[in-house]
């Protein structure tokens, strides 16, 4: 697993700007405002940093997926 968890965000939710509390918000259901990534999901591949060992790139593409804003 990396170390640094890359926060890859789209321009909806560039502001939020990666860190820790991005981290979390991740995986409470995405952003709270802000509407749809847009032009494309953003993407977040999970480091240790943040995250457990088990996590993998693949759950955090759906995880984006599955947020309130992208449903
Ligand atoms: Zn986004």
């Amino acid at each position: 697993m990396r170390k640094q968890t890359v926060f890859d965000l789209c321009d909806t939710h560039a502001a939020l700007g990666g860190g820790r509390r991005s981290a979390e918000m991740a995986c409470e259901g995405g952003p709270a405002y802000g509407g749809p990534c847009s032009p494309r999901p953003c993407r977040i591949l999970p480091g240790s940093d943040f995250y457990s060992q088990d996590c993998t790139d693949e759950e955090f593409v759906g995880l984006v997926a599955n947020w309130a804003v992208n449903r």
